[in-house]
């Protein structure tokens, strides 16, 4: 089917509550799609996000292939080998916890909410998040969102969230109180900007839950499973979270979700308090484990490092060459080139050049390139951008 009958067949029966391209895509290998014409693209927004291993990673797929034919699905009521490894799996490169599964991002924060909300006494429901931040969909992750273009005509919204600006502990510290249960933040914001917190930001939230009996929660729902060139961005800043939330690439491209606690905060997840019917299913945790699996074998922590590096320097670079580059903030394979003009035509200009780019927060340019991007690919797609760019300043 072509470009054109399909997007006739999305016109009829698909609700249009998405800003879609024109473009109908058929096939990908790595960092590159084709549609269905034939078109070749290079993609630097894989699966926005979810595809940290480019599209279709071979580890990935012969597993799933190989456990689709065994066991598809079967309910949490019974055991099973791949979620119990893929939980150990996730434990050993964090903080030696246990998970419990889910489908999404925004589902692992509605299970990180409910836990923080039931390990604390009953008085204690308030949650602060921040401006800026991006939790999800659902209602009570959407409430955690503290951005108002997302909870226009939703309301009442979920009571109980409070909201400070990134990066000031003052104000959070002025927030806490004794309803307060929970601190809850993204530690590199993804949606937000790629905004990377102020030096002890994360260590002074860490202190104030500690000295106020609050459960830290980490989404790492964008950051997590190696984008940052460490497994968890945690890491990066030697701050451990009471609970962490994983979504997006923690199955290499197929949908899954897990929400992390340490051994002592996880048996307020009661029985009867919380489930998933989907959740940790053989499929997603044979995806899972092969992901782990991969980025380990093919050392890609250390090529995400590396993208990072190279990205940085080629951004910085053209900073001094091209007046409408505001800042650039990298953290490993996710990057962001701020803007002092409206970012929206260097999607559509890299589009026409067969390049797939992001711009979130108007004028943000976000990358969130696969880890197994080559150099030459880095360099093809730095290249286009960097025309782009130019030829927008030179307007
Ligand atoms: C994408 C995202 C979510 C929501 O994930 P879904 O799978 O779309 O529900 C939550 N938190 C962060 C930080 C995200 O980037």
């Amino acid at each position: 089917m072509n470009s054109n009958d399909t997007i006739e067949l999305f016109k009829k029966y698909v609700i249009a509550n998405y800003g879609r391209y024109p473009v109908n895509l058929v096939r990908g290998e790595g960092s590159v799609v084709w549609d269905s014409e034939d078109n070749r693209y290079l993609d630097l927004f894989p699966g926005w996000g979810c595809n940290l291993l480019g599209h279709c990673p071979p580890k990935v797929v012969k597993a799933v292939q190989d456990q689709v034919a065994k066991l598809i699905h079967v309910p949490n009521t019974w055991h099973m080998e791949a979620q119990g490894l893929w939980a150990k799996e996730l434990s050993e490169r964090s903080f030696g916890g246990q998970a419990f599964f889910c489908n999404s991002g925004t589902e692992a924060n509605e299970a990180a909410i409910k836990l923080a909300r039931l390990h604390t006494p009953k008085e204690r429901y308030k949650i602060i998040t921040f401006e800026g931040g991006f939790h999800g969909r659902t209602l009570g992750s959407l409430t955690a969102t503290a951005q108002p273009k997302y909870h226009e005509g939703l309301g009442p919204l979920v009571a109980g969230f409070n909201y400070a600006p990134y990066g000031d502990l003052a104000a959070v510290e002025q927030l806490i109180d004794e309803e307060t249960c929970a601190i809850m933040v993204e530690p590199i914001q993804g949606e937000g900007g790629v905004r990377i917190p102020p030096a002890g930001f994360l260590e002074g939230l860490r202190k104030l839950a500690n000295e106020n009996g609050l459960v830290l929660i980490f989404d790492e729902v964008q950051t997590g499973c190696g984008r940052t060139g460490h497994w968890f961005a945690y890491q990066h800043f030697g701050v451990t979270p009471d609970v962490m939330t994983l979504a997006k690439a923690v199955c290499g491209g197929i949908a899954g979700g897990a929400m992390l606690t340490t051994t002592e905060i996880a048996p307020s997840l009661r029985p009867g308090t919380h489930a998933a019917t989907f959740g940790g299913n053989p499929i997603a945790s044979v995806a899972g484990i092969a992901t782990l699996q991969t980025m380990e074998e093919d050392n890609l922590l250390a090529s995400a490092k590396q993208l990072g590096d190279y990205f940085r320097t080629r951004f910085e670079q053209l900073q001094q060459e091209c007046n409408i580059i505001q800042e650039v903030r990298v953290l490993g394979v996710m990057v962001g080139v701020e803007l002092t003009v409206d970012g929206a035509p260097v999607v559509q200009k890299c589009l026409e050049r067969k390049l797939l780019v992001n711009c979130t927060q108007g004028r943000v340019i976000r990358l969130l390139p696969a880890m197994n991007l080559t150099m030459e690919q880095a360099e093809e797609g730095c290249k286009i951008l960097e025309d782009v760019l130019k030829s927008l300043a030179a307007e």
